[in-house]
């Protein structure tokens, strides 16, 4: 069977077995802490499990609130009040009611004697037969994200250490180079213009009941001035140990890939011998994680459907839409116009040409098993040479990414939105920008192996201060979109080896497919 049909097969066990255990085991939410009622509404007397609030919204013991909505936008005189002098149970009873109308993971708004809005995250009842249930998918899913993590430092810093290098060997190549890298960070550059623009008009992450906890926010504001400082690493090593600080092994796998290519014998070769080598063994590392895929995205659906039920899905449809949109609208017109007004070639002739690569992209949802595919499709039916061809799509397939960029663009700013709409996490025009530059080096930084984008996300979601969970339920349906951002990942690649062949003067190109 096909590793993407497992893959699917799984998105949909997971699914039912989600939603045979919320509505076959007991799993009531509750509010935790100890509420009493006094004449001015109902004091929280200990705030422990969710009545403790989150660091955006805290509450403690000795506060007093005065009403309560499961709906932020309801007009406040209509929620229910705790301070209408009716009697005391009575009004106790209602947060009740008000809890249990709620499912566990989604919020309930509280309004402060003072005025103040306090949110809380209604927890599943621990000693529910339901939590009990979920604890070994939560096991399971917890291990594959953790073997995800272990895999990203290792393999960012091989695999752009290998890429930069094998192309700076290329030292009579200037040119030819300085060209591809304009075409790749400028059409990775549209991509992820095209995915802010869409993912702002649409605004998946909205309201979205998605029970994601912000947990540990950070509340320092992060400029975009801030985060170029940052990218640049004090301490190797140090930098390294966490998976936050992506960015700067991002930057010193570049100068470090550069200056391989600046020293002589016997240095460079041992040294690049090395780094090849750790590269190919990390990415069978990764390809044996992956192979746990179906698993792992398995425990995930189970857990979070059977915690917050099918609700959680609809913000996800319109998340998966709109990068299904941006994605076309990328390579259906803005490569396309590139291709016709740049390299003067007809899309539709260049697109059949292409097919077979971009069919394989499509069922492996690799970039670097298309590769071999690529090369030979560019070239024999694309009728590129073979020295645009060499030194083009094997650079491509780990640096350009145009659908992995807009993807983590898109993906990045839909947990935001949530976080800022049900946290009140601060979600700035500065942040936006910062999320631009983000993507592009996530893009740069993905190798083109399945799920690449995603890992990668986890590391903008911890430069922007939010936590990594929100990734793990994106990871859940991320199987089809991986599929189809590859494709245009792939068809970038060979846009640019045709425009690039058609700027030197080659008329091949203009045969592709015959
Ligand atoms: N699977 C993609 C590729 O190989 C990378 C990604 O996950 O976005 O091109």
């Amino acid at each position: 069977m096909k590793f993407h049909w497992k893959v699917l097969g799984a998105m949909v066990l997971g699914l039912l077995l989600g939603l045979a255990m919320q509505s076959m085991l007991d799993g009531p939410a509750t509010a935790g802490g100890t509420w009493v009622a006094r004449p001015q509404g109902l004091e929280l007397t200990s705030a422990s499990g969710p009545a403790a609030g989150s660091k955006l919204s805290p509450m403690a013991a000795g506060d007093v609130f005065v009403a309560a909505s499961a709906d932020r936008n309801v007009p406040r005189d209509q929620w229910r009040r705790f301070d209408d002098g009716a009697e005391p149970e009575t009004r106790r009873a209602r947060l009740d009611v008000a809890v249990a109308q709620l499912e566990s993971g989604q919020l309930l708004w509280l309004e402060r004697a003072d005025g103040e809005v306090r949110s809380i995250r209604l927890e599943l009842d621990p000693d529910s037969s339901l939590a009990a249930w979920i604890a070994p998918f939560d096991f399971i899913a917890d291990i594959f994200l953790r073997l995800l993590k272990m895999l990203i430092v290792p393999l960012v810093m091989s695999s752009i250490i290998a890429g930069v290098a094998g192309v700076g060997r290329m030292g009579d190549l200037r040119r030819l180079g300085a060209k591809t890298f304009a075409y790749y960070i400028s059409t990775s550059l549209l991509a992820i213009v095209a995915g802010q623009i869409l993912v702002n008009l649409f605004r998946p992450g909205d309201g979205a009941a998605l029970g994601l906890e912000l947990v540990n926010p950070s509340t320092e504001k992060i400029g975009l001035v801030d985060i170029l400082r940052r990218m640049v690493p004090e301490n190797v090593p140090a930098a390294m140990t966490d998976n936050g600080m992506m960015l700067q092994i991002i930057f010193f796998a570049l100068l470090f890939g550069y200056f391989l290519t600046q020293v002589g014998e016997p240095h460079a070769p041992r040294v690049r011998g090395l780094v090849d080598g750790l590269f190919a063994v990390m990415l069978r590392m990764a390809e044996g994680v992956l192979k746990l895929l179906p698993l792992g995205v398995f425990a995930l659906l189970t857990r979070v459907v059977a915690q917050t039920g099918f609700s959680v899905f609809e913000p996800l449809l319109l998340y998966m839409f709109t990068v299904t949109l941006a994605l076309v609208i990328h390579s259906a017109v803005t490569l396309p116009l590139l291709l016709k007004f740049v390299g003067r070639l007809s899309p539709i002739g260049w697109a059949k040409a292409m097919a077979p690569a971009l069919m394989t992209a499509f069922s492996t949802s690799s970039s670097s098993m298309t590769l071999p595919v690529s090369m030979e499709t560019v070239e024999k039916r694309g009728r590129v040479s073979n020295k645009i061809t060499s030194f083009t799509l094997p650079l491509g397939a780990t640096i350009n990414m145009d659908g992995t960029a807009l993807y983590e663009c898109i993906g990045v700013v839909f947990l935001a939105q949530y976080y800022a709409s049900a946290q009140g996490y601060e979600f700035t025009l500065a942040s936006q920008a910062t999320v631009v530059l983000l993507a592009l080096l996530a893009s740069i930084g993905a190798a083109g192996i399945p799920s690449a984008g995603l890992v990668m996300m986890l590391t903008i979601l911890a430069a922007l201060g939010l936590p990594a969970e929100g990734a793990a339920l994106l990871l859940a349906v991320d199987r089809p979109l991986d599929m189809l951002r590859t494709v245009v990942n792939v068809w970038s690649d060979s846009c640019g080896a045709a425009i690039i062949a058609r700027s030197e003067g080659e008329t091949g190109p203009l045969q592709a497919g015959t």
